[in-house]
């Protein structure tokens, strides 16, 4: 396929390189998106629960569905896609890899340099005392989970209408300013200010390359979109 080709050669002439991934990269493990089948969770829009104000409210109700997520999250696997991923860092000089995914399939499948926008579903942070923790408990014991501290812990998540980490976008604004090759991967590119990302890379030079089946509100500002699934298309490009 010619376009393939085209991007090949780009990979081989490129030293940094940044990636932007959404859900749809974790579709193939079996990780449902938000925005289509599957997203609804005992008939909750996930934009009604994934809130301050939701967890305010019912902090049970969002705690199951997190911990509905981190179950299903623990029984998939990372897909030939996040392994093509994990590949190419290893080739390249330097590959970031910025992702909006809270279900830590990148890093299972040994992506290393990994700027987490949105947070991570296995780190747990006190509303009281501030403290992080680690936890892979699933099911958790008990819900809502309580802090040493007494306070409720919540998912280190950011949530819609909370900011994101100023450190993270940051590095994901450097990363996307300095690369000569963007790709966007799996996202409906509606969430800012991730969306805007692949548009800062163009406007600093970057060619950028989007994947996805369907046809998003970036599509018409890439060099090459692959209308493909993730997992199918990014082992082609990457190679073995
Ligand atoms: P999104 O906005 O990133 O949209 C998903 C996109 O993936 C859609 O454009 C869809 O066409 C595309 N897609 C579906 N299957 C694909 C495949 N096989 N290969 C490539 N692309 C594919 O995600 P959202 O679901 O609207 O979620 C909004 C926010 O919630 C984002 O921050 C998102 O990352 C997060 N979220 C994370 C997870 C996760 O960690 N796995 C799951 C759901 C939502």
């Amino acid at each position: 396929m010619a376009d393939i080709d085209t991007v090949q050669g780009w990979l081989g002439e490129s030293e940094r390189v940044a990636v932007l991934t959404g859900a749809g990269i974790s579709a193939e493990s079996g990780i449902p998106v938000f925005r289509g089948p599957g997203g609804l969770w005992q008939q909750h829009r996930p934009e009604d629960l994934a809130t301050p104000e939701a967890f305010a409210k019912d902090p049970r109700l969002v705690w199951e569905w997190y911990d509905w997520r981190r179950a299903r999250v623990a029984q998939a696997s990372p897909n030939t896609g996040h392994h093509a991923l994990a590949r190419l860092e290893r080739r390249l000089p330097v590959l970031t890899l910025i992702t909006q995914n809270v279900d830590g399939l990148h890093e299972r499948a040994g992506s290393r340099r990994i700027l987490r926008l949105h947070g991570d579903l296995w780190t747990l942070r006190c509303t009281g005392c501030g403290r992080q923790n680690r936890n892979t408990e699933v099911p958790l014991p008990e819900l809502p989970p309580r802090c040493r501290c007494g306070a409720l812990l919540r998912p280190a998540v950011v949530w819609f209408g909370e900011t994101l980490p100023a450190d993270i976008l940051q590095q994901a604004s450097v990363a996307a300013a300095s690369a000569q090759l963007f790709f966007v991967v799996g996202t409906s590119a509606l969430v800012q200010p991730a969306a805007s990302l692949p548009l800062m890379a163009r406007e600093h030079g970057a060619r950028v390359v989007e994947i996805n089946p369907e046809r998003t509100a970036l599509s018409s500002h890439c060099d090459i979109s692959f209308l493909a699934r993730a997992g199918e298309l990014l082992p082609q490009l990457v190679g073995d």
